[in-house]
């Protein structure tokens, strides 16, 4: 410190614990003693109390900002009703999308309505349903809740979401991912609903919370 700054240290009286570190350099008059370490040591603990107490401060901010994210979302845009649901389960589309299962399929072919049809084409595929005893309409809602949670962004869409559900789809299926014994099917079915739960709430920029938590 004393090259870079031209400083001349003489003598250092220091004090340090877990929040910082206090250092007394260069007393006017002669060297430190006992007396000036123990106003020293006083001196530090009321710096750690407010270091410490601004830390709990930005804690408690950062808290805030995330739950009132939450509360935002939760009310924002979550409703599916039964209706909804109904509509899935008797859309009059074939869903015979002969290449869904290549790797050279584009999965923005499909129309934006029938997104959730394929998801759950997708997962009755894998058979998901039947082995974890998953109720189709129960899916359905959840699957609808999923899109509503994306916005409308040039990116982050619900679009993307599903986009990258069907390349874990193809990942599973053309790999053979459970077969060969890479994953369980259960870590097959947390990592499709992963991808499709990824970006949820995306804002289309830095997400303040995971900067917050980062
Ligand atoms: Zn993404």
């Amino acid at each position: 410190m004393d090259k870079a700054t031209g400083f001349h240290t003489r003598n250092i009286l220091d004090e340090d614990n877990i929040v910082g570190v206090a250092q007394l350099c260069n007393k006017i008059d002669g060297n430190f003693d006992y007396f000036d370490e123990q106003v020293a040591n006083a001196f530090s603990i009321y710096c750690g109390i407010s270091i410490m107490h601004s830390l709990m401060y930005k804690r408690i901010q950062d808290a805030q900002a995330r739950s009132k994210l939450s509360n935002e979302l939760m009310t924002y845009h979550m409703k599916v009703s039964n209706q909804d649901v109904a509509d899935i389960t008797t859309c009059p589309d074939p869903h015979d999308e002969p290449n869904i299962g290549k790797f050279t399929f584009t999965p923005r072919k499909i129309l934006h309505k029938e997104t959730p049809c394929y998801i759950l084409l997708m997962m009755q595929h894998l058979n998901f349903l039947e082995h974890f005893r998953i109720k189709k309409e129960t899916l359905i809602k959840f699957i609808l809740y999923v899109k509503k949670g994306y916005r409308d962004l040039p990116y982050h869409n619900w679009l993307h979401a599903f986009s990258v559900s069907h390349f874990a789809f193809l990942c599973i299926k053309n790999f053979q991912l459970i077969e060969k014994g890479y994953m369980t099917k259960l870590e097959a079915l947390a990592y499709f609903i992963s991808c499709m739960c990824h970006d949820i709430d995306h804002r289309g920029t830095t997400n303040f919370v995971s900067a917050a938590i980062k």
